[in-house]
């Protein structure tokens, strides 16, 4: 429904998908306009809706956050209604964009938590783990001097060493914003796997244009405008030859440099 609004219509038909969604839908740097997924939207909602239960005074949300949204790794969400199996897997999205602070060290998965680094330990490190080490806590490791089977990068294993402990394990956020207001932004980052890096496409957005003149810059960039070479790909009864260059192709390259034209320009 958003691609078919995106691409619009034309004379009562639907408009021509020039790109695919799915790159539609990547983060500007890679190509894409970045566009939220119907998957992305009920992943943020599911995620806002945990937050609040977390940051809410009244009775209900308490009650919740103490007995279910606490800690605790043991709370079985596979069963019971569609809302409280959706509110567990907005749980567990939501342990995922949270940086746990060491305490005890208990509660925390040493590979599989996120708390030292940019983002879990096993996402910076390739490579099988044991099954026992799979399960390793970070006290099991800081406590009993392990050696661990992957190359954990040396900048971190400093850190790892000097990690100050504090009280209990807590989780806390990097993105909560004033009022415990959620950044969308930062969680959709690390939804779609760790920071936004930069680009082959990001000369594209510091342009300063019209917003309707960068639209039809990435489009062209594409190579997917509607010149007729790519009208006759798709539309069986387009001639693909230019207009006023009989003996050539329509390309988008063709009508902004070769055509007769452009060239008086
Ligand atoms: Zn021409």
């Amino acid at each position: 429904m958003v691609a078919n609004f995106f691409w619009g219509k034309r004379d009562g038909k639907k408009g021509i998908s020039w790109i695919a969604w799915r790159d539609v839908c990547k983060p500007k740097s890679q190509g894409g306009l970045g566009i939220l997924t119907g998957e992305e939207l009920n992943k943020l909602g599911l995620i806002r809706t945990c937050w609040k239960l977390r940051e809410n005074d009244n009775l209900a949300s308490s009650i919740i956050r103490d007995k279910y949204l606490s800690n605790r790794r043991s709370v079985n969400f596979d069963r019971g209604s569609h809302c409280w199996r959706s509110l567990g897997i907005g749980w567990e999205l939501l342990k995922k964009s949270l940086r746990w602070e060491i305490g005890s060290g208990k509660n925390i998965n040493f590979w599989n938590d996120w708390w030292i680094g940019p983002k879990p330990l096993r996402q910076m490190c390739s490579g099988p783990l044991q099954e026992e080490e799979e399960n390793w806590t970070v006290a099991h490791v800081l406590n009993n001097d392990k050696q661990w089977s992957l190359n954990i990068p040396s900048t971190l294993i400093l850190e790892i060493k000097n990690s100050e402990r504090i009280g209990e394990d807590s989780l806390v956020s990097n993105w909560a914003l004033e009022g415990g207001k959620m950044d969308s932004q930062s969680i959709l980052k690390v939804l779609r796997g760790g920071e936004d890096r930069e680009g082959d496409w990001d000369w594209l957005w510091r342009i300063k244009s019209h917003p309707k003149l960068s639209l039809f810059l990435w489009q062209l960039w594409w190579g997917r405008i509607a010149c007729n070479e790519n009208l006759a790909k798709r539309m069986a009864t387009v001639n693909p030859h230019c207009c006023f260059c009989p003996s050539s192709i329509e390309t988008p390259d063709h009508i902004f440099r070769h055509c007769i034209r452009a060239t008086e320009v």
